[in-house]
């Protein structure tokens, strides 16, 4: 077996080794190795260990690499996000901190639905090359899979769209991405007081061609190895957005063509949708900021993960977070994403995450580190491929030039992520 690259002489590495997903007691399970190593050969992790042992498997073809002083981890999964989107929203920024509310920003022309007109007029070609951008600064910030959902089409063609931009940008960069349909984001301007017509175009026309979308996209792969044909639906269950027997309506239809399930639930109204999430066996309940204890036990129960969003909350500068702690001590897996999006949170960041989460959603480093990576995994249903470092696994790797775990949430704003190796390959 040949080498192809081999860090070594780390201070820790964050092998997060184990089963999945870590929960309660084992949330905050880093399983370091101190002066370690790995070895890696194609773009898949060989061996993980003490550094006197794998430098032995080192030959003249071997690039080594030192980590002294520094840490190693598994690549940062990002569980929510809306990277592909066109145009911006700093005017509605500048109007919310002005004192404007939702309404009059809804008047002024902003909210979701100015993004929708947005991605609408782009050209697929637009909307791919303005969301490249975004997820190079997350690549560089250690993210080397994201989640990136739809819902700035609420149309066939431009839910498609974005669909094809998603699997065009999945393709052509570094980071690997998981595409969810979430066609019922918002209702539509064009169907405003009409909303079940809304549902039952998303449930009998859209939801179908996403499926036969998926089929198209796994036929035309020959990499085997690409993510994307794990396919979720998730569906924004808010006063507002949709109630929840719409959500179950559109939800009950996804399982059945056979897409995993996450919800917008519980951001700012309890409507009942974590003990939806829990009751259809949905792979994530997201933003959870209003859950009560006992919908926390049933996602326990039902396996659910709680991907808690805290660069929303801070976006929207307010105080009202997550509560973390409680999730940890209800033992439902929680993970992390970045939500990034063009109203709430433009945050490329995952160490940014890390530091909110830890001051905010009363996580402990270790656990906050667990959540951004294999619990983030385990919420995309690729835990046995990403989110730790263990023989077999994609070689994901991110080396941060701190000494220790705890640096990467106690420092902010700064990016701690000194190298990003991708599938075995260093990225520049
Ligand atoms: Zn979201």
């Amino acid at each position: 077996m040949s080498i192809d690259l081999l860090i070594h002489s780390a201070n820790q590495v964050l092998t997060l080794a184990g089963d999945a997903p870590k929960r309660g007691a084992t949330q905050g399970d880093l399983a370091i190795l101190r002066n370690g190593a790995i070895a890696i050969s194609g773009e898949k992790i060989v061996a993980v260990g003490d550094t006197l042992d794998l430098l032995a498997l080192a030959d003249v073809h071997t690039r080594t690499i030192d980590a002294r002083g520094k840490i190693v981890l598994p690549g940062f999964v990002d569980a929510h996000t809306h990277a592909v989107f066109a145009g911006d929203r700093a005017n509605e920024f500048e109007m919310r901190l002005k004192g404007a509310t939702y309404l009059d920003i809804q008047k002024a022309g902003g909210g979701i639905m100015s993004t929708v007109h947005a991605t609408r007029a782009a050209s697929l070609d637009d909307l791919v090359a303005q969301s490249r951008a975004r997820l190079d600064a997350m690549l560089a910030h250690g993210t080397t899979t994201a989640e990136v959902k739809t819902g700035y089409g609420l149309d066939t063609a431009t839910e498609l769209k974005m669909l094809d931009a998603i699997a065009a940008l999945d393709a052509a960069h570094a980071i690997d991405l998981i595409p969810t349909f979430l066609g019922a984001h918002v209702v539509p301007a064009e169907f405003k007081g009409r909303e079940d017509e809304y549902v039952a175009l998303v449930v009998e026309e859209i939801l179908p061609r996403v499926g036969d979308w998926r089929l198209e996209i796994r036929n035309r792969q020959s990499n085997l190895q690409s993510l994307t044909s794990n396919l979720y639906c998730d569906v924004f269950c808010e006063d507002g957005a949709f109630t929840l027997d719409q959500t179950r309506k559109i939800l009950t239809r996804a399982k059945e063509l056979g897409f995993g399930l996450r919800v917008h639930a519980d951001e700012f109204a309890n409507l009942g949708a974590a003990s939806l999430a829990a009751e259809l066996g949905a792979a994530s309940a997201d933003h959870l900021m209003v859950t009560r204890r006992d919908e926390m036990r049933a996602l326990a129960r039902a396996g659910v993960a709680a991907v808690l969003l805290p660069g929303t909350t801070f976006g929207l500068g307010k105080t009202n977070f997550a509560d973390g702690r409680a999730f940890v001590e209800e033992s439902v897996p929680v993970a992390l994403g970045s939500d990034i999006n063009p109203g709430t949170s433009w945050c490329e960041s995952m160490p940014f995450i890390l530091a909110l989460a830890c001051r905010y959603v009363r996580l402990a480093p270790a656990e906050a580190i667990v959540a951004a990576t294999i619990n983030a995994a385990y919420s995309l249903g690729i835990a046995d491929r990403v989110g730790s470092l263990a023989p077999g696994k994609i070689a994901d790797v991110l080396i941060a030039d701190v000494p220790d775990y705890r640096h990467l949430a106690y420092r902010f704003g700064a990016n701690p992520i000194e190298m990003v190796i991708k599938r075995g390959k260093v990225c520049d």
